[in-house]
């Protein structure tokens, strides 16, 4: 979020470019209906799928899932961050920044950086063409990289030695700051007037964002340093759990497979590439993240995760069943057989063979299942085959992730359970309900005390659901705030950056007199939240009907809450409080306590039919429901 002061000229530079104009000067627009179209600026298409909507001022591209407002669309087109695209835009329409204090805060910018490691990444490649450069070319040969590799994964070296790009970087004039931000330069005891290379004796592998910025490096030593690998420290532009590994080349082979090939390391992405595997992506030695998860699911519908070990594919398989369940992306597993790494693999066997690992992929369902099966077997001797199914159902619920997939995508992955388990839909949610209220009440006798006031992790994922359609419906008709503020709770959201979007919109609708959608948007410096919250907008217009949505979320809040706190009451009267001689008269008046208790089972048992019917009351006053009645 930016500051207050910036605020209004923001909203002064958003109002003076219309989105259309901005979008027009980039690719040509073609009014359809109520929206104008062109081919997608972010991603290589023969149709159209790039929508412009100028009543909203948004943007949202249907093919590869970019969107926001028209400072989202030139931080895209332009790759540069907020401060910058707003500066371009201010430029467009003659208005001056001069008396705007909002330089960015800390001082050095995502485009410094990009900057400094492009000069970076040139330096490196010099250095590895050059005289010095000798042994780094051998050892880049001895693992099998062409020189075709070398030049389009832009490989670099940083020579042996403490000041080569120091002195380097000083004939240049750059910033101390900045080299020591990017992890170029480090200070020997904080002094920096005691610099050396971050980097010393390395082969240096260029990491790239989907915009083509150099975020980073990879530096995988020559020598025999300790740290076979180091990376870039974390600043405005580099995250390791966020960054894939060739991304940028892979993205191309994206738009006609839809589908990507996640390996661990720099060599495996590297030599898959050259031996014309080209939609596959690293991770910096890390397991996949949910970041990784948002970004890939812009480009593609399904990933194969490739492992090399058991080991690696017990981590993997927990991390991809959770996607898998929440339904955002297809996974499957493949594994590399006598555990040699995919580099060492593809290098061996060619191509073909390493294609054939990937056709023999299991999805993550299945593979999980399996694992159980497995695990059950060497334990017991035996396929105790209820027991499993009990172990697996356990581990679904308990990832979360199900509950959070809308209704079509969850009936999609009940279906493909019932097939791989060979037992009927209704079978699956039966089985699954069972194994809910077992880890309910399992956490209620774990944590008695707090049971009922945080709901369970099913109820936690009810409630989450709930709340996001209300979310949804507000992007689009805020005028339901005053009805449903009581029962929007952004907190509830399992996900962090809805959250953050559901405060943000409170804060919101408690300053402004109005809501517009893209001024919303332009509060939100990230892209990913932008993106986020024209998806939301656009998922709740999809869903339509949001009077009916409303009333459908809140009765279900309500009912969460209900029972919640029924069941805390019964809790709290099953406990046996005080030891007997302690409880004072006015606590131990019998009856009363029966009474409360009945009281408290009753709302438990009808809280449902309960809330419905004292929701219908609660809703009438609604504008939707009074336009629904006209
Ligand atoms: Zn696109």
């Amino acid at each position: 979020m930016i500051g207050r002061a910036t605020e209004a000229l923001t909203e002064q530079i958003r109002q003076a470019n219309d989105i259309v104009d901005v979008v027009g000067s980039y690719v040509s627009v073609r009014k359809v209906g109520r929206v104008f179209k062109a081919l997608c600026p972010f991603h290589n298409e023969k149709t159209p799928s790039f929508q412009v909507n100028p009543e909203k001022q948004i943007f949202k591209c249907f093919g590869c899932g970019v969107g926001g407002d028209v400072f989202k669309f030139i931080q895209r087109r332009e790759n540069v961050g907020f401060v910058e695209a707003r500066a371009i835009l201010a430029a467009r329409v003659g208005i001056s920044l001069e008396t705007d204090r909002a330089t960015p805060v800390g001082g050095i910018s995502k485009a410094e950086l990009d900057r400094v490691n492009r000069w970076a990444q040139q330096w490196f490649a010099r250095q590895l063409a050059g005289p010095s450069g000798e042994a780094a070319r051998r050892y880049a040969a001895s693992r099998g990289f062409s020189d075709a590799s070398v030049v389009r994964f832009e490989l670099g070296f940083a020579p042996d030695g403490w000041e080569n790009l120091v002195q380097a970087a000083a004939r240049q004039r750059i910033p101390t700051d900045l080299l020591k931000e990017a992890g170029l330069v480090k200070f020997k005891d904080d002094d920096r007037s005691r610099q050396y290379d971050g980097f010393r004796n390395r082969l240096m592998f260029p990491i790239r964002d989907p915009m083509n910025r150099v975020i980073g490096f990879g530096g995988r030593t020559l020598g025999d340093d300790q740290a076979k690998y180091i990376n870039s420290p974390q600043n405005a532009l580099f995250d390791k759990s966020r960054c894939l590994f060739g991304v940028h080349i892979a993205k191309g082979a994206f738009d006609s497979t839809r589908h990507a090939v996640v390996v661990e390391g720099y060599m495996d992405c590297l030599l898959l590439q050259q031996a014309g595997i080209e939609n596959v992506v690293a991770t910096l030695g890390t397991a996949l993240t949910a970041d990784h998860v948002q970004m890939l699911r812009r480009y593609v519908d399904g990933v194969t995760l490739v492992f090399d070990s058991d080991e690696a594919g017990m981590r993997a398989a927990d991390r991809a069943l959770e996607v898998a369940l929440a339904g955002d992306l297809e996974m499957r597993l493949a594994r590399v057989p006598t555990g040699k790494d995919p580099a060492d693999y593809v290098q061996a066997e060619g191509a073909d063979a390493f294609r054939t690992v990937l056709t023999s992929a299991v999805g993550a369902l299945e593979c999980k299942w399996n694992q159980v099966l497995t695990h059950r077997r060497s334990n017991s001797g035996a396929t105790d085959q209820r027991r499993a199914l009990d172990e697996f159902m356990g581990l679904i619920v308990a990832s979360g992730s199900l509950q959070q997939a809308d209704p079509i995508r969850k009936g999609l992955i009940l279906n493909q359970l019932g097939k791989l388990l060979g037992l009927p839909a209704e079978e699956i949610n039966r089985n699954l309900a069972l194994a809910g209220r077992r880890q309910a009440s399992r956490s209620e006798r774990e944590a008695p005390q707090t049971a009922g006031v945080s709901v369970s992790r099913i109820e936690g994922g009810a409630a989450s659901v709930a709340t996001l359609h209300l979310l949804e419906v507000l992007l689009n008709e805020p005028t339901y705030f005053d009805s449903v503020s009581r029962h929007f709770d952004p907190n509830r959201l399992a996900n962090e950056m809805d959250a953050n979007i559901g405060h943000a919109f409170i804060k919101y609708v408690a300053d402004a007199e109005q809501f517009e959608l893209s001024e919303f948007i332009s509060r939100f410096e990230s892209l990913e939240t932008a993106q986020r919250v024209t998806d939301l907008h656009l998922a709740g217009a999809d869903r339509g009907n949001f009077g009916g949505t409303v009333e459908g979320a809140v009765a279900r809040l309500e009912q969460l809450s209900l029972q919640g706190r029924g069941r805390h009451l019964l809790s709290t009267l099953a406990r046996p409080a005080l030891p007997q001689g302690e409880i004072t008269p006015s606590d131990s008046a019998d009856g009363g306590d029966r009474d409360v208790f009945l009281a408290a089972s009753e709302v438990v048992r009808s809280s449902s039919h309960f809330s419905a019917r004292r929701h219908r009351g609660d809703i009438g006053r609604t504008p939707a429901a009074a336009q629904e009645s006209d």
